[in-house]
């Protein structure tokens, strides 16, 4: 029996009312088996969590991690385990016909956990604009392969912008919600620029599926009228739609931030959009994500909430992974909250300043350590 027990720690899960508890946790053979004060096991393996706090796992649900068939993508473990997120969800970098690959060469050889949004269209993100022509997609196809491979895809990907889906604008949208619906996972959607308007987006999309990008700063298909969030946001989130910040090269403007999150419109979940040309800057990593959000007016409890519990809620995960629970994964964020003076910049070169900065110090994967400071 492999046990691990982490002492000490300041444990920290919203979900489960754990608000920064200082307290034990103990994990046998790759689950949490016991939370609680003086946890005493000699045959453990002890971490001395002392001053650190403990999370569930960060999961980021947006990354690219399939270099061979996208330049754009990199390892898994780079932007996984390296900097403290023990779970990633690729975002439809892979479709029905190189899914098979992706688990093969990528999720099967990852030291994080790896999942797939996978895309609607045949090969993903491997030939682009992937669906401005309908013999580019094929639902029956990727009925069958999800079929074949639920375990792996936690949600559907689709792209909603004039450089993915052409003169056929939200039609292939449309389709993709329904096929997202009838085979039981959440659709995942990118917006940018028009077509499709962001207004029609907002309107198609149903309880659960989940928008990406949600905050970007181009005005000219922008979430924001007067001041304010569109009529059809709001009632897209008054729906059960989710918002996601996705942040990306292009796609997270603090300007966008600051006007709609003081009138409480706040992101469900937080992700980084991570691939080639961004992880050198503006994002960088998962946790840095983070940081931006906290020197925006988010509690740290809330933000740590927003990369654990809610993308497992709302994502279809196979293994039980984004709490502190008895029997839950033994997945955990070590990690420092140092202070000092930080300056940020977002995908349009604004600049912001804030005051914490979140330190992993163990990325903790089914009680194995994979990442130690
Ligand atoms: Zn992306």
């Amino acid at each position: 029996m492999e046990k691990l027990l982490l002492k000490n720690g300041w444990l920290i899960d919203k979900s489960e009312r754990l608000v920064r508890w200082k307290a034990d946790v103990l994990v046998e053979d790759g689950h949490i088996v016991k939370i609680g004060e003086n946890i005493i096991d000699d045959e453990a393996e002890v971490i001395d969590c002392e001053g650190l706090y403990v999370a569930p796992g960060f999961i980021d649900m947006h990354v690219h991690v399939y270099p061979k068939v996208k330049a754009l993508g990199v390892e898994a473990d780079r932007v996984g385990v390296t900097t403290g997120v023990t779970t990633v969800c690729d975002a439809g970098t892979a479709g029905p016909e190189n899914l098979p690959d992706f688990i093969e060469n990528v999720i099967k050889k990852s030291r994080t956990r790896v999942f797939s949004s996978m895309h609607f269209s045949r090969k993903g993100l491997e030939i682009t604009p992937e669906a401005d022509d309908e013999s580019k997609y094929d639902f029956d196809l990727a009925e069958k392969v999800f079929r074949e491979n639920e375990k792996y895809i936690c949600a559907i990907k689709a792209r909603a912008s004039n450089t993915t889906v052409g003169a056929l604008g939200i039609k292939p949208i449309r389709e993709a919600v329904e096929f997202a619906h009838k085979i039981g996972r959440p659709l995942y959607v990118h917006i940018g620029r028009a077509l499709p308007y962001i207004e029609e987006v907002f309107d198609t999309l149903q309880e659960g599926d989940i928008i990406t990008h949600t905050f970007h700063g181009k005005e000219s298909n922008w979430m924001i009228k007067d001041g304010k969030p569109k009529a059809e946001a709001l009632r897209a989130r008054a729906r059960g739609v989710l918002f996601d910040v996705g942040h990306g090269e292009a796609s997270f403007s603090f300007k966008t931030a600051k006007i709609v999150f003081p009138q409480g419109f706040l992101p469900d979940t937080v992700s980084t959009d991570l691939h080639a040309r961004n992880i050198d800057g503006p994002v960088y990593s998962l946790t840095l994500t983070m940081d931006k959000m906290m020197a925006l007016g988010i509690s740290l409890e809330d933000v740590v909430e927003m990369v654990t519990a809610r993308p497992a809620e709302y994502f279809r995960f196979s293994v039980p992974i984004g709490k502190l629970k008895v029997g839950y994964c033994g997945d955990f964020t070590v990690f420092e909250l140092e202070n000092g003076e930080y300056h940020y910049l977002d995908s349009d070169k604004n600049e912001l300043s804030g005051s914490t900065k979140i330190v992993p110090h163990y990325a903790i994967v089914g009680g194995k350590v994979e990442m130690k400071k």
